[in-house]
């Protein structure tokens, strides 16, 4: 890969803060945007614009073939069977929200289980809490060792008569963990039970086939994988979202409404209530196309390099400790350095315009598990560099000598 050319797409990265150049290590929690992906929302907003669906004109019908177009993106770009499969959602968030909901009301009652990992995301939390306060459901969660692994007896020790769905993160956002997914839906429809999977921090870095691994429900959000903001994805086998009811209700999800009863669309439609983020949708999937192109392979393997390179940079740094050390993790590095508290490290990093998130990445139970309060965290994409990595240890060591 041509890092200094793919470089030139992304102008941001060409900016300076503070007087110095931007490095950019804040990939985790949101990726810059090439310049095709933000040509695509102004083109279509400037010659394009109308509402999607039912349109007779001209433009409703081009900006519902977009809008569809992108649909079909998606598909492929997960391998997912049928673009009946894809719903388009706010983000990862939505995504799980809407299965908590949906899920909750057609297939949970009170006393039955859900299973997520100790390594979840606040989103793949909250939501079943927020189910469990309705409906009295129970939450197990999967225990993890010490460098950050799930542990597969005690996953499967979880199981029992009234497990209805299992809820695992593909890509821990901050130790990087990647799980087993794979084995674990094996595990898991062996005792017919469900999988959902968050990948909003696989889908960016990784090649993602659904029909491989077999999930039954797998969330990402468009503006983690160099889209923009405010859309995402729900994917879903069709035997499981036609038996689900819809999320919300409003316009497009319905078939036919009277006072007395509504019949609902068709899929995806069902899920989809109200206008859909139709340039945000165009948009995503020109990001996708843009991945694409460089090769989710390539990207793979260059962000891993870059990441082994870091991990073994930072570990010659005195008092380093890294969280998560599991083999082939991904491209996320969570640390602490001494008794340096990750926020004062964060903002003098920030000083010398290195951009890092510090705190507990919306994962306070990992945190306890892990018996601290937050961390640093480095993430990286196929835009950074080797450069980029010595300028973070050389801010470390800088901070490191103030202490
Ligand atoms: N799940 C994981 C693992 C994440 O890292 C994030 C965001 O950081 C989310 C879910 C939530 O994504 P979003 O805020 O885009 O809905």
């Amino acid at each position: 890969m041509n890092i200094t050319k793919i470089r030139e797409d992304f102008p941001i990265l060409g900016r300076t803060v503070y007087g110095r150049p931007l490095v950019y290590l804040d990939n985790a929690a949101t990726t810059q945007k090439p310049r095709c992906v933000v040509d695509a929302i102004t083109e279509e907003y400037y010659s394009v614009n109308a509402n999607v669906h039912r349109g007779v004109h001209f433009l409703s019908q081009q900006a519902t073939e977009l809008h569809e177009a992108a649909r079909e993106t998606v598909r492929r770009f997960i391998n997912a069977r049928s673009t009946n499969e894809i719903v388009f959602t706010r983000g990862t968030t939505e995504s799980i929200n809407l299965l908590a909901s949906s899920f909750g009301e057609a297939c949970m009652t009170e006393g039955d289980e859900i299973i997520v990992s100790t390594m979840e995301h606040h989103s793949n939390i909250v939501p079943w809490q927020l189910l469990r306060e309705r409906r009295g459901i129970v939450i197990r969660v999967i225990p993890m060792s010490d460098d950050g692994r799930l542990l597969p007896d005690e996953y499967e020790r979880l199981f029992n008569e009234r497990t209805r769905l299992v809820c695992v993160a593909h890509v821990s956002n901050v130790l990087g963990t990647v799980n087993p997914v794979r084995q674990m839906i094996a595990t898991a429809h062996a005792h017919g039970v469900p999988v959902l999977v968050d990948g909003a921090q696989s889908v960016p870095h990784m090649a993602v086939d659904v029909q491989a691994l077999d999930a039954d429900f797998y969330a990402f959000s468009g503006h983690k994988v160099y889209g923009p903001t405010g859309v995402g994805v729900l994917y879903g086998k069709e035997k499981w979202l036609d038996r689900l009811p819809p999320y919300q209700g409003g316009g497009e999800m319905i078939q036919h409404v009277s006072f007395e009863r509504t019949t609902f669309n068709e899929l995806p439609y069902k899920f989809e209530a109200g206008t859909p983020d139709y340039i945000g949708t165009h948009a995503l999937a020109t990001a996708l196309d843009y991945v694409s192109a460089l090769g989710m392979k390539d990207i793979e393997a260059y962000e891993h390099e870059l990441t082994r390179y870091a991990t073994e940079r930072l570990q010659a740094i005195e008092g380093m400790r890294i969280f998560g050390t599991t083999p082939d993790k991904g491209s996320v590095i969570s640390f602490l350095v001494g008794d340096i508290h990750h926020f004062d490290l964060g903002t003098l990093l920030d000083r010398l315009g290195i951009a890092v998130r510090t705190g507990h990445h919306c994962a306070q139970p990992l945190m306890e598990r892990l018996g601290i309060e937050g961390t640093v965290r480095a993430s990286f994409s196929f835009y950074n560099t080797r450069e980029e990595v010595d300028a973070l240890v050389a801010g470390i060591e800088r901070v490191r000598k103030m202490f």
